[in-house]
């Protein structure tokens, strides 16, 4: 299948929005993107193109699909009941990067939600997002637009690197100003409990909530825990080669990565390193002069700027991939706040290898 790339920045909508629409409504997919990251779209309520989104990401058919709708009508052809603290959390976060699960009603396909009785909903923050969906008129069902377990795409390179030639269409919107998946929040209960963090944190719900849980399989995964989003259990964002995170404080971190990647370099290998604009200059220094042109650092924003760190962290794992570096390092930060996200990211990155410095 030949695959259409158009930019949506220098093409007028007539170029494209009734021709991305119709592909929409006749079953067909479209990558598009959101503020969050790119997605792969399809009708949310037709089954075959659920199974045509599986397919092309080559996902495993159990890991849900979160509906993208336009409008807060479109959320009561999909959502058994909109419980109040959901209300309040639309008001506060729609359009943007949270998703939220309800109980979904009968006319939401099992293909789509993956056999549970409940959906994910969520209402993008980008114009191209919406203007697609309320020109398909209809729920678009829409993972990250990246083959399943490669870090997800914030670029529409990104996605024809993984998905040219699979599917008929990808809008190009540029980079995604946030660069981590939206977070994904279970309403059907007392509290709102967040089953995968993302840009929208937990201090941010509860401030708007009362209180915020955490599903304890997100903090914990590596204890035999069932994940209730289940797309958390799989091997996710992994860069082709071993990642080490090295958890401690910023320059004692560095210090105890330089000497890996030293030692790594010595034995030939090519190594990568994730820094941040605070270390870079520290690497310099100690890299040993031998072995330097070995060792790659790749700088992914600011420790006094999570969002900058979360909106790189995607591009420098598939950058990695790219250069060919065989043995990885990275920093680690504080989990508060933003911090959260980026270390659920990392951490699965990472397959959970973690020292301290
Ligand atoms: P992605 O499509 O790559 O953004 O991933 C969507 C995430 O939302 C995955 O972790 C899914 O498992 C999760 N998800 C989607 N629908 C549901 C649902 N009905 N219940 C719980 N988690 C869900
Ligand atoms: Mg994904």
């Amino acid at each position: 299948m030949n695959t259409i790339l158009i930019d949506t920045q220098q093409n007028n909508d007539t170029v494209w929005l009734a021709e991305a629409a119709g592909i929409l409504r006749s079953g067909g997919l479209v990558a598009f993107p959101t503020e969050t990251v790119y997605g792969l779209g399809g009708n949310a309520l037709d089954p075959e193109a659920a199974k045509k989104i599986y397919a092309a990401k080559g996902r495993p058919s159990d890991n849900p699909l979160i509906l993208h709708i336009a409008d807060m009508e479109a959320l009561s052809g999909i959502a058994k009941e909109i419980p109040p603290m959901a209300e309040k959390l639309a008001d506060a976060f729609w359009p943007g990067p949270m998703t939220m699960v309800f109980e979904k009603r009968p006319e939401v396909p099992d293909a789509t939600t993956g056999g549970l009785p409940t959906a994910a909903v969520r209402m993008p923050a980008h114009p191209t997002a919406l203007a697609l969906i309320r020109a398909a008129g209809l729920p678009i069902a829409a993972p990250s637009a990246n083959l399943s377990g490669r870090p997800s795409p914030t670029t529409a390179a990104h996605v024809w690197e993984d998905l040219h030639d699979r599917i008929p269409m990808i809008l190009d919107g540029g980079p995604c100003g946030i660069g981590l998946e939206s977070t994904v929040v279970d309403v059907t209960g007392e509290v709102p409990v967040i089953l995968r963090p993302g840009y929208v944190t937990r201090e941010m719900i509860a401030e708007v909530c009362g209180a915020c849980a955490v599903d304890p399989a997100v903090e914990h995964p590596t204890e035999g825990m069932r994940p209730k989003a289940p797309g958390m259990k799989y091997r996710h964002y992994a860069p082709k080669a071993p990642l080490t995170l090295v958890e401690g404080e910023a320059k004692a971190a560095a210090e105890k990565i330089a000497s890996l990647a030293a030692e790594a370099a010595g034995k030939g290998l090519r190594v990568g390193i994730l820094g941040t604009e605070e270390t870079a200059a520290l690497y310099r220094e100690l890299l040993p002069e031998a072995v330097k042109d070995r060792i790659r650092v790749q700088v992914i924003g600011s420790r006094k700027d999570p969002s900058s760190v979360a909106r790189n962290l995607f591009a420098a794992l598939r950058a990695f991939d790219e250069t060919g570096e065989e043995e990885l390092f990275g920093e680690t930060f504080p989990t508060d706040h933003l911090g959260f996200a980026v270390m659920n990211r990392l951490e699965k990155a990472a397959g959970h290898k973690k020292i301290q410095a």
